[in-house]
């Protein structure tokens, strides 16, 4: 199926034929194509959970600012550093520092850690995935050596980007930087959740319309997981099912992107990853973070941070990604987005 070259209403037809259970004609094609691209690499990153102080008040996430139940924490540079240590003893080349909004986190203490890591592991790749900030500041950070940016777009409908926030926050701004970190040259990761509060397929075609546009090297897709402490509690989960028709179908409509198989999917299903695998998906990014401070962390109920989630367990990773008829890989893992090989 050529889901490159659909309409919207196409898609949203696609999208409800396999919700409650993706065909297998769907996900094999979808592991195909990226066995074509990519082979059978499953690509590992070394997560960073380097402060949960957020200025936001996203509805569904648990470390929204109106939260007062979070034990709000920060990682010091040598703390981040120690991280990035152990991490490169563990093998890994990737590091994604990811983090609330936190202006305690300005352009010159973030520019001073990533230079930093670089200096200590030179040919690694840094991530970011702090919020929205300007493009003056996308272009210090890269210029410090920040190859990548993690920014969800979490929806593509503006109407649905404003149920899901707060008024002081605005979808076009969203967009737009989305837009400034590829003119910037950063790797790009956008993204969304499936199942989140008022979704609706036209949404989800509006999800895989907008990501065919942008062309991001990389596509965050979880299911959404309700938290006890925000607005959202009591709403029902998004599901497994349809989480892996959507990673299939951004696979198909974008069969160089880097996919990962979220910490959420593993979440809601115990062979989440591996079946997340199976639909196209490529990348895994177990935590390096300080262990005392995972639980702290906390986006929704029940988040898993240990066994193979957790980088330390690297080796039960592996077990898990080869017995799923997989290679584990600790290379950069760079996107061939835009690239002819
Ligand atoms: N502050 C950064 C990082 C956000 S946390 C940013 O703005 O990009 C990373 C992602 O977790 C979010 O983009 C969101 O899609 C996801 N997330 C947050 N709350 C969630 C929930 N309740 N269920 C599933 N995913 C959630």
């Amino acid at each position: 199926m050529d889901v490159t070259a659909m309409t919207k209403k196409e898609l949203m037809e696609l999208i409800e034929l396999n919700r409650d259970e993706p065909s297998s004609e769907l996900l094999n094609e979808a592991a195909s194509v990226r066995d074509k691209v990519y082979g059978r690499h499953i690509f590992v990153r070394g997560l960073i959970e380097f402060t949960n102080h957020c200025k936001n008040n996203c509805l569904y996430c648990g470390i929204r600012s109106a939260n007062t139940k979070v034990h709000r924490y920060r990682l010091t540079k040598d703390e981040i550093m120690s991280c990035v240590k152990e991490g490169t003893s563990l093998g890994f080349s990737t590091f994604v520092l990811q983090g609330g909004e936190d202006l305690y986190y300005s352009d010159d203490v973030l520019a001073d850690i990533i230079y930093s890591i670089k200096e200590y592991a030179p040919g690694c790749a840094v991530t970011l995935s702090v919020g929205e900030r300007s493009y003056e500041s996308y272009k210090r950070l890269k210029s410090a050596g920040a190859d990548r940016y993690l920014l969800r777009h979490e929806t593509a409908s503006e109407d649905h980007y404003n149920m899901l926030h707060p008024s002081s926050m605005s979808f076009r701004n969203r967009i737009k930087c989305l837009y400034d970190l590829k003119n910037l040259g950063y790797q790009v990761g956008a993204g969304f959740m499936v199942g989140s509060p008022y979704q609706t397929s036209a949404n989800l075609a509006d999800d895989l319309l907008f990501l065919k546009e942008l062309e991001p090297h990389m596509v965050g897709i979880g299911p959404f997981i309700s938290q006890a402490d925000t607005p959202f509690r009591g709403e029902p989960d998004g599901t497994l099912e349809s989480t892996l028709t959507m990673l299939a179908l951004v696979r198909l409509m974008l069969p160089r992107t880097l996919l990962p198989a979220t910490t959420a999917l593993g979440t809601i299903d115990s062979h989440g990853r591996e079946k997340g695998f199976d639909a196209g998906a490529n990348v895994v990014m177990p935590n390096l973070s300080p262990s005392d401070r995972r639980k702290d962390y906390a986006l929704y109920d029940n988040k898993l941070c240990t066994g193979a989630e957790s980088a330390e367990k690297i080796n039960d990773l592996k077990t898990i990604i080869e017995n799923a008829g997989y290679i584990m890989d600790m290379g950069r893992g760079d996107s061939l987005v835009n690239s002819e090989q």
